[in-house]
């Protein structure tokens, strides 16, 4: 018997091996295997198995099965399978991607220490708040919680913690408790949640398709503040109770600390979390912890999605609208929520994708009876929806400041007054966003990518892009002039200006440059609820799954800013901004209000969200994408072309065009163009559009396969560099 087995690589082909005799009974497809591969033992997957071959040299025996490392949940192998052949990739590649873990040998896990604060350190815990700063943050850190905390945690909010849990320990203010006692320990605190009828409906419907165990995929359309969670958390239970996992994915899941720890409350260690912010050690352990079976209710970011779970009953796929679930930056980039409706189907499973905003292609499934639309229509608790004014910026009479509108800081002030809190939209970070000459015009942009700079209260201009940072210059590099100015607002500059508005406010800025990492988020969104801050202020940031009892005022400062992005889907972009953040107000209180500031009053886009009129906006996108052939009306395929040298990106962008050229009816070929960010970091930037007909998808793939080559998008060979990506979201 024979094994061709995928090696992580980025290579098309699968390698022949022997079947040892004692292994033959064991071999299956998706067994990781070792075995020698140029010369090295290498971890390699088994993808197919035959017992005779043609092959006539010498064949190579699979030396073992890979320890630990078993063999992937039959499901997840196959979506594994779907994702190489759907997004054009070698297999190798799509497991390395998917599951990384495995392809390690030389990991040995850790053990965890568990730390519960002791009586001595509690009463002397205030002591060391002026002498041990750091002792005095890594006791209240346990103070608060109610569990034992893993010392792996701690170590994520404070920097050296393992050297000062030594000197707690040797103070007897800590005491290590035995991991096993904390298992036996934790609380399952199955909280008393009340679902209202239309919850309760909904509950009932997904958990008889959960029964059935068989493919069912939900939409779930409730406004913000619907009680969503509470309907998951029930879910959850009820899928432990039936035996079954669980996989929950939230955008991200920093930016979501107010969703796990509802999850953590109510489920102790039966929870596996799954993100990008687990250090090596936590992730195997997490893994080991999924594969053993300890955890069955995994929540994560999108490459959660992997997880090796078996028995899944049910996946939730929670903001299904979120940018976050495509993948941009590895070899292939794949969508989660299109991952996880194929890894249900593999796994007979129910799938909720939930949201406020579905995107255009779910409410689109929806309509078209792809999944089965589930609708709340009423917020939780009984609460209000915010009433939303637009404020026309154009008109002078409207303008306080250039970027505060009267009515703005009219509603500021009176909820200052009440004591209420407000969140504050600006969708753009830095101080100022363009560095103008005011006697030619010129901007002042990165000298490696094609992006103007912004200005940073640090006296920096900084490139988004590559993160490069320049000083200011003196001179106008065009016409030397010296005549140069900053216009433009960010984060920065309004947080200065709220500032001299209002200078005994607290204000809590939240954007890239102040989320460093997971405990930042944490500890913003904490001190916000419990009012140690009068105004949180950030980019989108803010305008994610957040829940603040407090806020009773939402204000954003331009609703225009990603109006004018050239891409497909700027409009899309701007409603789910502007309708999510507005959402964020009167989650407890009446007479919550949102101001949205536009120079742009009268876009259908910002008219929609204000109204909060869902359909208008549904009606009104398909219409537009139905007419230009976009999703999901129609296949996109991008192949963007990059390199140093501009004519020779260039010119291999038109050889490309001529290969595809005499394409069959229903396929479509937009360029080759400069792609509209025409540099990065030194590379420009050419690509081609392909569009295909909905129903001419095997046809597209085929006519790729045979004009180009699948082997093209993954040569890794030097200079210029050509990738293929299957349903991108964004053409920039
Ligand atoms: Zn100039
Ligand atoms: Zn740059």
């Amino acid at each position: 018997m024979y094994a061709y087995i995928a090696f992580p690589i980025a290579n098309y082909q699968q390698f022949i091996y022997k079947i040892p005799e004692h292994l033959i009974s064991t071999i299956k497809e998706g067994v990781c295997v070792e075995a020698s591969f140029r010369n090295k033992n290498t971890f390699g997957f088994v993808v197919s198995i035959v017992s005779k071959t043609t092959f006539k040299n010498k064949i190579k025996s699979i030396d073992k099965i890979a320890k630990d490392h078993c063999q992937l949940p039959s499901a997840l192998w196959k979506t594994i399978i779907w994702i190489a052949n759907y997004y054009i990739c070698p297999i190798g590649i799509a497991l390395k991607t998917a599951v990384p873990l495995l392809f390690k040998s030389d990991y040995v896990p850790r053990k965890n220490i568990y730390l519960a604060i002791t009586k001595l350190g509690r009463s002397e815990r205030l002591l060391l708040k002026k002498k041990a700063p750091k002792q005095f943050h890594f006791l209240s850190l346990l103070d608060k919680a109610s569990i034992p905390c893993a010392l792996a945690q701690l170590s994520q909010e404070i920097t050296s913690a393992s050297q000062i849990y030594k000197k707690l320990l040797a103070k007897e203010f800590i005491s290590i408790i035995p991991e096993d006692q904390i298992i036996s320990s934790h609380l399952v605190n199955a909280r008393n949640i009340t679902l209202n009828q239309e919850q309760t409906d909904i509950f009932d419907i997904v958990i008889q398709s959960m029964k059935q165990k068989k493919y069912s995929p939900y939409l779930l359309h409730g406004i913000t503040g619907s009680g969503k969670t509470e309907i998951y958390i029930k879910l959850a239970a009820a899928a432990l109770q039936q035996g079954q996992t669980m996989l929950m994915l939230v955008p991200e899941i920093s930016l979501t600390p107010q969703l796990s720890q509802k999850f953590i409350d109510t489920f102790g260690e039966k929870i596996g979390l799954w993100h990008s912010k687990l250090t090596k050690a936590e992730k195997y352990q997490t893994w080991q912890n999924i594969n053993s079976g300890k955890c069955s209710i995994i929540i994560g970011a999108r490459s959660a999605i992997f997880s090796p779970v078996s028995n899944l009953g049910l996946i939730i796929i929670d903001e299904e609208h979120d940018a976050s679930y495509k993948q941009e930056s590895s070899t292939f980039k794949y969508h989660a929520r299109d991952v996880g409706m194929v890894r249900a189907k593999y796994s007979n499973a129910t799938i909720v994708l939930g949201s406020a905003t579905p995107s255009i292609e779910s409410y689109y499934n929806a309509i078209n009876s792809k999944f089965k639309l589930l609708e709340i229509k009423s917020r939780y608790n009984d609460a209000d929806y915010p009433q939303v004014n637009i404020v026309d910026m154009k008109e002078g009479k409207n303008r306080f400041s250039y970027d505060f509108s009267h009515q703005l800081i009219t509603a500021m002030k009176k909820c200052i007054q009440n004591n209420e809190q407000m969140i504050i939209l600006h969708n753009r970070r830095g101080f100022s966003n363009i560095c103008r000459c005011q006697d030619c015009g010129e901007i002042t942009r990165c000298d490696h990518c094609s992006i103007s700079l912004t200005y940073h209260s640090d006296a920096q201009l900084i490139c988004h892009y590559c993160s490069r940072s320049y000083p200011k210059p003196q001179q106008c590099s065009n016409c030397n002039g010296s005549n140069i100015s900053l216009i433009g607002t960010g984060t920065q500059k309004i947080e200065l200006e709220i500032n001299k508005l209002f200078p005994d406010i607290n204000i809590a800025r939240m954007d890239f440059d102040t989320m460093k990492n997971y405990s930042n988020y944490k500890n913003i969104l904490s001190d916000f609820e419990s009012g140690e801050y009068d105004i949180l202020l950030g980019t989108q940031m803010v305008s994610k799954g957040l829940d603040f009892s407090g806020v009773t005022l939402v204000g954003v400062i331009n609703g225009d800013t990603n109006l004018y992005i050239p891409d497909f889907r700027s409009g899309e972009r701007t409603f789910q901004l502007l309708y999510q953040v507005c959402g964020r107000a009167g989650r407890n209180q009446k007479n919550s209000k949102a101001i949205i500031q536009s120079w742009n009053p009268d876009n259908v886009f910002i008219k929609s969200a204000a109204k909060l009129s869902l359909d208008n906006y549904y009606h009104m996108t398909l219409k537009e994408r139905s007419e230009l052939k976009y999703p999901p009306y129609a296949k996109l395929f991008r192949i963007l072309i990059t390199g140093i040298n501009k004519q020779v990106v260039e010119s291999l962008a038109s050889n490309i065009k001529k290969q595809l050229d005499g394409q069959p009816e229903g396929i479509q070929i937009l360029g080759p163009s400069v792609a509209p960010i025409e540099k990065i970091k030194n590379n420009w930037r050419f690509h081609l559009l392909i569009k295909a007909d909905k129903h001419k998808l095997s046809l597209a793939y085929n006519y790729i396969a045979k004009k180009i080559g699948f082997k093209t998008f993954h040569h890794k060979v030097k200079g210029p560099k050509v990738e293929i990506e299957v349903d991108p979201i964004s053409i920039l």
